[in-house]
C-alpha cells in the first residue's frame, strides 16, 4: 500500500508541495479551510476532506504549511486537537514558519503523548515548491529529521538538521530577516538607476556579474518585466505575501530581543514592510517594496 500524507494548508506554497507528493507516487489527503483551494487541489490528485479529523485517519505522515501561530496551535493542540487523534506511527512534520515558542509547545506536547513531530520550515518560495527544489531547515530529534526525509525528499533539494526543536525556525527567520534586507537594497538600487536613465533589465544584468549580485536581484527580481516568471511582472500576485514578511520580520525581532542582539538593518525592514503593509498592500507579494520607491 502507498504510504500516506495528511496535508493542511493548500495555499500558495502547500498546494505545489502536495501536488509534488502526489506525483512521487503517495497517497495524500488534503484539508483547507477555503473550498475553492480544496477544489483545485482534488484536481492535482489530493483526496479532498471535509474536517481535520477525516484526513488524519490512519496516515503515515502530517505535512502542515499554516500561515501563524494560531494556525497550528489550533490544529495540533487547542480546537482540533489534531494530537489527541493521532498514533505514534504517524509523524507530524510542521513546515509552517512560526514562533520558537509556538513550535516547542508543539513538539514538546507530542513528546508528552509519546508522539513524534519535527519542525521543517522552508526556503525557496512559490516556484521552488513547485520545482520541488525547496531547503527545508529542520528542528527535533535526529532519527525523526531521518524518517521525515521520505518525503521532504520528493519536495526539497534541501535537508539541512539545525539542532533541536526550535532551531529550524531560528534559522528560517535568520534567513528571511536577511532576504528582507535585500530585497529593500535590490528595489532601492534598481530605481536609483532607473531614475537615472538605466533600463532596469541592463541594470539588472550588470549588478547580477558584479559585487551587488544576490538572490533577490537574481531570481525574484522586483523591477516589473525584468524576468517573465517573478511576481513583479504579474503585478505582484502569486508569491509571498507582504503580510507573511511582516509576520517573520516581527518574529526575528522578538528573537533579537530575548538574545538582546542588535538586528539595526532588520528592525529598519520591519518599519519599512510594516509601512508598506499598512499602505493596503498586505496580500501583494512582499517584492512590491519596489512600489515604494517609485515616483507616482
Ligand atoms: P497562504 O496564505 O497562501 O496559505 C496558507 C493556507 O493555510 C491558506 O490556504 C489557509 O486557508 C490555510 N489554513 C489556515 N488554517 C488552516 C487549518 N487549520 N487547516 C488547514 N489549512 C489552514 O500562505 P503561503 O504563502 O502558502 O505560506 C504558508 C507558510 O509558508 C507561512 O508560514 C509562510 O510564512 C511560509 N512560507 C511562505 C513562502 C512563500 O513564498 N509564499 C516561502 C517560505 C515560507
Amino acid at each position: 500500500m502507498a504510504t500516506s500524507v495528511a496535508f493542511f494548508g493548500l495555499g500558495h506554497m502547500g498546494a505545489p508541495m502536495a501536488s509534488n507528493l502526489v506525483k512521487a507516487g503517495f497517497q495524500v489527503k488534503g484539508y483547507d479551510p477555503v473550498t475553492e483551494l480544496l477544489d483545485n487541489a482534488e484536481k492535482q490528485g489530493i483526496e479532498k476532506c471535509v474536517s481535520p479529523h477525516q484526513a488524519v485517519v490512519g496516515v503515515d505522515f502530517i505535512v502542515s504549511m499554516l500561515p501563524n501561530d494560531s494556525a497550528v496551535e489550533s490544529l495540533y493542540l487547542d480546537e482540533e486537537k489534531l494530537l489527541e487523534q493521532i498514533t505514534e506511527n504517524t509523524l507530524v512534520i510542521d513546515c509552517s514558519t512560526i514562533s520558537t515558542k509556538s513550535s516547542k509547545r508543539l513538539l514538546a506536547s507530542a513528546q508528552d503523548k509519546k508522539l513524534h513531530a519535527i519542525e521543517a520550515p522552508v526556503s525557496g518560495g512559490v516556484a521552488g515548491a513547485a520545482a520541488g527544489t525547496l531547503s527545508f531547515m529542520c528542528g527535533g530529534n535526529h532519527s525523526d529529521v531521518e524518517r521525515a526525509r521520505e518525503i521532504l525528499q520528493h519536495m526539497g533539494a534541501n535537508i539541512f538538521h539545525a539542532g533541536p526543536a526550535g532551531a529550524g525556525q531560528t534559522a528560517k527567520i535568520c534567513n528571511n530577516m536577511l532576504l528582507a534586507i535585500h530585497m529593500i537594497g535590490t528595489a532601492e538600487a534598481l530605481q536609483l538607476g532607473v531614475d537615472n536613465g538605466l533600463n532596469p533589465i541592463v541594470l539588472s544584468e550588470i549588478m547580477s556579474n558584479s559585487s551587488g549580485a544576490n538572490w533577490s536581484l537574481q531570481k525574484y527580481n522586483p523591477y516589473p518585466g525584468v524576468m517573465s516568471d517573478t511576481p513583479a511582472s504579474k503585478d505582484y500576485t502569486g508569491g509571498f505575501m507582504v503580510k507573511l514578511m511582516c509576520k517573520d520580520l516581527g518574529l526575528a525581532q522578538q528573537a533579537a530581543n530575548n538574545s538582546q542582539s542588535y538586528t539595526p538593518l532588520g528592525s529598519l525592514a520591519r518599519n519599512l514592510y510594516g509601512l508598506h503593509d499598512l499602505a493596503g498592500n498586505h496580500e501583494l507579494d512582499f517584492s512590491s517594496i519596489q512600489r515604494m520607491f517609485q515616483k507616482t
